[in-house]
């Protein structure tokens, strides 16, 4: 996701200069979402590593 042309609504500058809080604000949040729109590599990892962990937990539930 590219916040590079994205035009804030309070200052009418670009957000990725930064000059008013609310591009600051935008452009914090938008940084977090990383380059996958939310999901970095590593957490979508972590998330199937949970997964896995999940239904092993449940397949050992119900066989015991
Ligand atoms: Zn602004």
């Amino acid at each position: 996701m590219t916040y590079d042309r994205l035009v804030c609504a309070n200052c009418a500058a670009p957000v990725s200069e930064g000059r008013c809080p609310v591009c600051r604000a935008n452009r914090e949040r938008l940084q977090q979402q990383g380059p996958l729109g939310g999901l970095s590599p590593t957490a979508l990892l972590t998330l199937l590593v949970v997964l896995i962990a999940a239904m092993a937990l449940l397949a050992a539930y119900r066989t015991a």
